[in-house]
């Protein structure tokens, strides 16, 4: 599932490679993914491409914002020669390149705005939908706010991590990978930790991350960047998948619980003490 380092790739190549450029047509091919009825800014350039959270945000030197939710498995990658690929929700033309977003596991029709997957307008409006629903953004989070934003929450710590209320822009792969970093096992709860596993978890927040981004991600399934790269990180999960894999740090067999209800977890009972021993 594309978490925030799969996100920064795509916002990073797709800037690199249609900043300054015109649309020239949007296409939606799926009604209720794509906001079908919206006017493309066909005609205008786009501005930058930049990342909030999982988010992809392309703004436009009219004022107007696309953004793009990548849900399960979204991606935005170059058009491909021959026919659209399957899955193919929204097509972007641009000056001297074409892409396609697409999304298998987006099924069924969906509600905009709110669970739309692209919505469409003046960059203030999607500033503030942003806003009102993602916590701060996980890969830039002062320790103050990191701190502000779990004091406040009851439950264990993996299920506040996938909380984009909470800290936006982390999923399963990478709370696992963070939770192992700060030696924090997955069940444990804020409340109970001291200020300095606290801190040990912010700063394994930061660090995963900028290690995923500098990776390019990592790759699940088809994910390719826009670039048409693949994502590095997949060598160096330290949990994430590997059950019954020895720990790379201490040796210890891999486990994988089967929570929160719907997820998986990997965790090194070795480095992660069970959280009474904490
Ligand atoms: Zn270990």
């Amino acid at each position: 599932m594309p978490e925030l380092p799969e996100a920064e790739t795509i916002a990073r190549g797709l800037d690199g490679q249609v900043r300054g450029r015109r649309l020239l047509a949007a296409r939606c091919l799926r009604k209720g993914i794509c906001e079908r009825k919206v006017r493309y800014p066909v005609g205008a350039r786009v501005a930058s491409v930049r990342r909030r959270a999982k988010k992809v945000l392309i703004h436009f030197d009219d004022g107007t914002t696309l953004l793009v939710s990548l849900g399960m498995s979204g991606q935005v990658r170059p058009r491909p020669a021959g026919p659209l690929p399957k899955h193919t929700h929204l097509l972007l033309t641009f000056e001297g390149a074409e892409f396609v977003y697409v999304d298998p596991r987006r099924l069924g029709r969906l509600a905009p705005p709110r669970e739309a997957t692209t919505m469409l307008a003046p960059a203030e409006e999607v500033a503030r939908w942003c806003e009102e629903r993602l916590g701060p953004d996980a890969v830039d989070v002062g320790w103050p706010a990191f701190r502000e934003a779990l004091a406040r929450r009851r439950g264990a710590l993996k299920p506040l991590l996938l909380n984009q209320r909470v800290v936006a822009g982390i999923g399963n792969i990478y709370a696992d990978e963070i939770l192992h970093r700060a030696g924090i096992h997955p069940r444990a709860r804020p409340a109970d930790l001291p200020e300095a596993a606290l801190r040990r978890l912010h700063r394994a927040t930061r660090t995963v991350l900028r290690r995923a981004i500098r990776a390019n991600g990592t790759t699940f399934r088809d994910y390719v960047t826009p670039t048409g790269a693949r994502g590095d990180f997949g060598k160096l999960l330290a949990v994430y998948g590997r059950e019954g894999e020895r720990c790379r740090r201490c040796g210890a067999a891999v486990e994988r619980l089967r929570w929160p209800p719907g997820r998986s977890t990997w965790y090194c009972p070795g480095c992660q003490p069970e959280p009474e021993e904490i």
